[in-house]
């Protein structure tokens, strides 16, 4: 079996200096974190508040905590003090929050707008007009400490290449059209892949991919 440190090598060797991996270490103990954390790695992604707020509390605070999954409204002040980029903003009332709560804590907070590209029904995101028109109000400047830095999908999880591959393709051309809409702005992140799609989302664009199996093994 493959460490941890193994595995993050070879994933690094693969996506090269220009995309970051994100770990994705929900479920994952301390103990199996600081394996990767003394390979070298800083970015780790989880999927709840409360294990994510106690992990960072017991974990080197040189971390950067991704929060990736669906977050309640009433969440954000518990991550807002130190959480690195938020990939699941789904909502104008979400944003809304974080906002509110970046100003409390003083700081700016990195955001990525999540677009459901996937035809499943039980995957959150926003649709490219909802995200058109929120990405639309942040540079209006509604929330002065929220800064958009990109988009993130998930695709559908099947085999067929094709399918996984249209809806990235899809998620990427969105990406670049807001770019295009708003040159000179931080938007530089593109959060897609996960450990059974994550080459496909790299031929599609991904910036960023988020690996939790691939890594640390299946849960
Ligand atoms: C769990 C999770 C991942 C990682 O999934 P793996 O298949 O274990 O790589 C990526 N993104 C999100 C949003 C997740 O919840």
């Amino acid at each position: 079996m493959s460490s941890v440190a193994d595995n993050i090598a070879r994933i690094r060797s693969e996506i090269g200096p220009f995309v970051t991996l994100v770990a994705v270490s929900k479920f994952k103990s301390p103990e199996q974190i600081l394996e990767a954390y003394y390979a070298g790695h800083r970015d780790f992604g989880e999927n709840r508040v409360q294990e994510l707020v106690e992990k960072a509390e017991k974990l080197p605070k040189d971390i950067r905590w991704h929060m990736i999954g669906h977050l309640q409204t009433n969440k954000v002040k518990y991550i807002a003090p130190f959480i690195h980029l938020i990939h699941s903003v789904d909502s104008e009332k979400l944003l809304t929050e974080i906002q509110k709560q970046a100003l409390k804590a003083n700081r700016t907070i990195d955001i990525l707008l999540q677009v459901f590209i996937a035809d499943e029904e039980t995957k959150f995101g926003l649709n490219d007009t909802e995200c058109l028109h929120l990405a639309q109000k942040i540079y209006q400047g509604h929330f002065p400490n929220v800064r958009l830095r990109g988009l993130m999908g998930m695709a559908t999880n099947t085999n067929q290449t094709q399918k996984i591959e249209s809806e990235f393709l899809h998620l990427k051309n969105l990406f670049d059209q807001l770019r295009t809409t708003y040159p000179d702005t931080q938007l530089d992140t593109l959060s897609m892949g996960m450990s059974g799609d994550y080459p496909i989302a790299l031929r599609c664009g991904s910036t960023m991919i988020r690996v939790g199996s691939a890594i640390f093994g299946s849960r």
